[in-house]
């Protein structure tokens, strides 16, 4: 053969022709795994639908049914925004605006928008420490009970309570009337603000790292920071220019800060007829519960078991469904209940 040929013409120099072969070969072997890792790992749910990072949202949406949150990112479906949604939206802002103004910040990298993210966290936490402030609307991140999957969310509303407690509250409105959402509902909120304080709590343990943050979110600690965001943090007394040095600063100040845990948790619920809050209630924090709860969802996401639709018993939050009539997970069931009728019945 050919091969065969110029490997004999060429046999003075032949150890060193197959050496760069082998070389060029275990390459190129190894460029094809990492090709082949990526794209298995943008294969799985977590990075094909969310980028490697899910927000605290996607986990109650998930809880509330998976196979919906599922269908939501695979069918083609229209955002709609109905009015109870821009109302709540609305209120949430109004809340905002009683404690802090807002400064518009241009940002022109993904570096400067977390940059604005640490900021926001920092600023928080000055006016928790120091003037015991209400902060509302806080960026919070982190990798939860270190499960190797990080999360982004935003808490409504931290604040020590008369008796001296940091609380962390999370504020709903109700549309139609002045009653308290459905067990379902109540749990996903418990599961909502759970989150948020093991995230703040690992924030301020100094659990947070820089490899963590840079690693999970493909940041660039090198980059400088934009003009508007240099400008900004001159105006509150930081002098750093790279994304990088902005991180270091923040992790030190979160790691010693003097902030304690979180003590209380509670979800406020608010009427948008009259925009008046009419109950509260109570949150006890589980972390074995919250842990478990995380474990399984992670399954979904990482590819290891399929999407999962509501469990018999919670039918009912199929006749709200917009994929009702299509669902996969939904006829499987009602087949499953009418072979296990029929069993019943033939045993009859
Ligand atoms: Fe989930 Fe029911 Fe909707 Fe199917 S029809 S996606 S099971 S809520």
């Amino acid at each position: 053969s050919d091969v065969l040929r110029q490997n004999m013409a060429k046999s003075s120099d032949e150890p060193a022709v197959k050496r760069k072969k082998v070389d060029n070969k275990m390459e190129n072997q190894a460029d094809l795994e990492k090709v082949a890792e990526i794209q298995k790992k943008w294969e799985l749910p977590l990075w094909k639908f969310r980028r490697g990072r899910l927000c605290v949202t996607d986990i109650t949406s998930q809880s509330w049914c998976e196979q919906q949150l599922l269908y939501t990112y695979t069918l083609p479906t229209i955002p709609v925004e109905n009015k109870a949604m821009v109302k709540g939206s609305s209120l949430h802002l109004a809340r905002e605006l009683e404690v802090h103004d807002i400064v518009p910040v241009k940002v022109t990298s993904r570096e400067d928008s977390w940059a604005i993210k640490l900021l926001n966290i920092m600023d928080a936490i000055n006016g928790l420490s120091f003037d015991r402030l209400c902060i509302r609307e806080m960026p919070i991140f982190g990798d939860p009970f270190e499960m190797g999957v990080f999360m982004v969310g935003i808490i409504d509303e931290l604040k020590y309570n008369e008796s001296g407690e940091l609380q962390l509250l999370e504020f709903k409105s109700r549309s139609s009337s002045k009653t308290l959402p459905g067990k379902a509902q109540k749990l996903n909120h418990a599961l909502q603000v759970m989150l948020y304080k093991q995230m703040f709590d690992e924030l301020v343990s100094g659990k947070l790292s820089r490899e963590m943050i840079l690693g999970h979110v493909n940041l660039d600690e090198g980059k400088v920071l934009g003009s508007a965001v240099l400008d900004h943090m001159q105006k509150t007394g930081i002098h750093f220019d790279k994304f990088g040095e902005l991180l270091d600063a923040a992790l030190l100040q979160f790691q010693f800060s003097s902030l304690p845990h979180v003590d209380s948790l509670e979800i406020e619920y608010c009427f948008q007829g009259d925009c008046l809050s009419f109950a509260t209630d109570k949150v006890q924090f589980d972390s074995d519960w919250l842990r478990k709860k995380l474990d399984h969802s992670f399954l979904f996401w990482r590819g290891v078991r399929e999407a999962e639709g509501v469990d018999i018993e919670d039918a009912w939050k199929c006749q709200n469904c917009d994929f009702v009539d299509i669902c996969e997970w939904r006829k499987k069931k009602q087949q499953e209940c009418m072979e296990k009728n029929q069993i019943s019945i033939n045993k009859l």
